[in-house]
Order: C-alpha cells, then structure tokens, then sequence
C-alpha cells in the first residue's frame, strides 16, 4: 500500500484505538450536565498556602524562563531528600533525579527510554489509562495480569505466566489507582523476584505514596533489598500537594536510568512548570503534619463515600490508599459500567468512570465503577445523598 496521505485516518495505527480519555469525556459530562464530579481525580481545595504563595513568589521573582533541564537545583534537592527522610535512601540529587512534567512524563520517558520495539512491559490490571498508551507509542507489547474486585489480590499464576524472555520492564503502581489497592510487601516481592528471575526492570508509580489509611504501609519498591539497582521510581507533586494542574513530578533511580529517561525527556517537553519547582522544593520540606494532615482528611472522605455508595446498594472494595473507591452497579442492575456512567448524570447528578476501560480483559470489570473522594466533605455528602436514590430504582437498561 502507499505510504501518503490520508485525511480519514491521519492517526497511527498504534495510537488508534486510544481516541479521548476517560476522564476528558467524563469531565465533560459532568460540565454539560452538573453533575458532581466524582470522575477525573483531582481535588476541590488548595494544598500548603506556603507552597502556593512560593510559586507566586517565584512568577513576581522573575523565574518564568526555561530552567534547568533535569530540574531545578533546590528541587532535586528536594527530592533527594524526601527520599532520605521517608525511605532512608541515599539518592543523589545530581544524577538520581530527574524533574518531569507530571509523573505523566516520567513514565513516558522511562518506557521509551528502556523499550526497544517488540520488547514486553508486565502491568497489573485495571491499569492507569496512560499505561497503555505510553506502551503503545514505544512499540512495546503489554502482558498484564488481572487484579479482581473485591479483594484486588495479586494473583500469583497470572503474574508469572505474564513474564517472558521478552520482559524488559514491569510497571507497577502502589497505592494503585483505580482500585486504592496498597500492594502488600508480600505481593511486592513476588514482582520483584520475578523481575529478577528475567533481569527486568520494575518501574514504579509512586504518586499515591503519601496517601494511604487505617495504618497501611506503603513499601516503595527501591527499599526491598537488592531492588535499588535495578527500579526506577516515579513520583509527582500533584497529589501529595493536591496540585494536580502544576504538573512537576519526578524520576530518581540508578545514574544510568535516570540518564536514560533524561534523555528523551529532553526531546518531549525539554523543561516544564519552571515557577512551580521551587514551589514544589519548598513544599517537600514541609513538616511531617502537612502529609498526614491531608491522608486523614482523605481517610475521613474515604468513609463518607463507602457509607453513601453502600447505601445505594452497590458492593464497595473498601480502598486502603489514593483518592479513589472501586463500587460494583451490578446489585443496581446495571450491566455495563460505561453505558450506566454515561447514565449516571441523568439517573442521580453524580460522574463515575468505569473501570472497565482501564482493563485488557473487559469482562473482569463489566460493572464496576470508580468514583473520587477527594472533595470537600459538603460536595461528598450531597453525592452520597443523591447515590441512595439509586436504591432500589430499575436501572437495568444500562
Ligand atoms: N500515575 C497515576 C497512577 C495517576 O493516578 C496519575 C494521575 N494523577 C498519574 C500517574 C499522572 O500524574 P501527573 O498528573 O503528575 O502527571
Ligand atoms: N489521574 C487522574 C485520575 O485518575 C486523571 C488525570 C488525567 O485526566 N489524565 O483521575
């Protein structure tokens, strides 16, 4: 066939497929019909008012030109020592760090970095919707392993089997988004014997590191013995500072991989949020309170959710971790979860994503809906109320 133009299809092939996000149509939903948005995750107030007015600070100051392009230095100081202060690792803020435009960009330059074409990337799935098209865009082939409601257990067999000659990555996320899940330690040796067993690396998406409940630990994969060497970990502002729009996340791992990922990154944004990285810098040394404050706040939303959503009749995977409660609409009658999100506007004045879009394996996930707790405790609790009037309604055409 010509290679030509051609005005129908001027996409490629592997981007096909892709089309609008999730949470952009699900966002959009909930504008056109004003409904509470529990869909895209990002927070309804503002993080540290000393990080916000830093950032001000800095635009007034004048840093409003290209920064650096690893990062800022105050910044991969920063990092490097939140690193040592939470996870005792010794990171080396000249080498082992690398500023990206939101995690987004850190797992984009990582995959495409590591990946040559044909190469094989182990994910669990439901898997955070970027995964997928990241892998796709570096022409490597995705082996995924199901994680199923309600308990989301890892399970062993599927994982393995998941593994090959060809694995040259896995890509793992604790706390996991959509599901909550904080991985055990126990799980996370599993991956991380079989990543040796294959002399894979593991890449890991950290960005719900700061926000887990009722005691749960989270285990960054780089502190499990002889893991530094071979994980990359990927973290970001947006959450931990509930700034999801400045967009300054973060790579550390071994010198060569952070070369590695630095240099693509170069050629994708080159630099990015440069009067928010010093921001950021400052908001990393905040005291101990700031972090824990905002995970009891989200402990307590966690709650308000899961009540509202039981309420409603729908079985709750009760998360341990993010901002996010997978619920199951099949009690409510539904039987596709896209079809009944896109209902959900209509039939209660509240935004849900379905998690089925997050997964190979649709059928794992026909009816489960994701919904986002990190909102004021007002906006929850009118969700919550709106919820229950599902109770016993026929909403089995969806
Ligand atoms: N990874 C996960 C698991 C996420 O939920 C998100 C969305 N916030 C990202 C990565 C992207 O983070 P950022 O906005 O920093 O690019
Ligand atoms: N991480 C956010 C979520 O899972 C969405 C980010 C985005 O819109 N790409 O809701």
């Amino acid at each position: 066939m010509p290679v030509g133009l051609s005005p129908a299809t001027p996409l490629v092939e592997r981007m096909r497929g892709f089309g609008t996000t999730i949470f952009a149509e699900m966002s959009a939903l909930a504008s056109q019909t004003g409904a509470i948005n529990l869909g895209q995750g990002f927070p309804d107030t503002d993080g540290p008012s000393s990080m916000l007015s830093a950032a001000v600070a800095a635009i007034e100051g004048g840093r409003n030109q290209y920064p650096p392009g690893p990062g800022v230095p105050e910044l991969l100081s920063a990092v490097a020592d939140h690193q040592r202060r939470f996870y005792g690792l010794p990171v080396d803020p000249a080498s082992q760090v690398l500023v990206t435009a939101g995690a987004t960009e850190g797992i984009a330059s990582v995959v495409l970095a590591l990946c040559e074409p044909g190469d094989e990337v182990v994910t669990f799935e439901p898997y955070y919707d970027s995964y997928a098209a990241t892998i796709a865009l570096a022409g490597a082939v995705r082996r995924t392993s199901v994680l199923r409601f309600p308990s989301f257990e890892v399970d062993e067999a599927s994982l393995r089997a998941a593994f090959s000659a060809r694995t040259r990555l896995v890509l793992l996320n604790s706390p996991h988004n959509p599901t909550g899940k904080v991985f055990s330690r126990a799980e996370l040796e599993l991956v991380c014997a079989l990543a040796r067993e294959y002399d894979a690396w593991v890449v890991t998406d950290e960005v719900y590191e700061h926000l887990t409940f009722d005691g749960v630990e989270h285990v960054p994969v780089a502190t499990l013995p002889g893991m530094w060497e071979r994980t990359i970990s990927i973290s970001s502002s947006g959450k931990t500072f509930s700034a999801t729009g400045w967009k300054v996340g973060w790579v550390t791992g071994p010198a060569p991989a952070v070369a590695a990922a630095r240099t693509v990154k170069q050629f994708l944004t080159y630099v990015a949020s440069g009067p928010f990285q010093p921001a950021v810098a400052l908001a990393l040394g905040l005291d101990d309170s700031v972090y824990t404050g905002l995970a009891r706040s989200l402990e307590r939303k966690r709650d308000l959710l899961c009540a509202g959503l039981a309420e409603a009749g729908m079985a709750v995977s009760r998360p341990s971790g993010t901002y996010f409660v997978v619920a199951d609409a099949a009690a409510l009658g539904a039987s596709d979860g896209l079809a009944f999100c896109r209902e959900l506007p209509a039939l209660c004045g509240v935004v849900g994503v379905p998690v089925s879009v997050f997964h190979d394996d649709v059928q794992a996930a026909r009816t489960l809906v994701r919904f986002a707790f990190c909102k004021k405790d007002e906006v929850l609790t009118e969700a919550a109320s709106r919820l229950a009037t599902l109770k016993g309604r026929e909403v089995g055409a969806v």
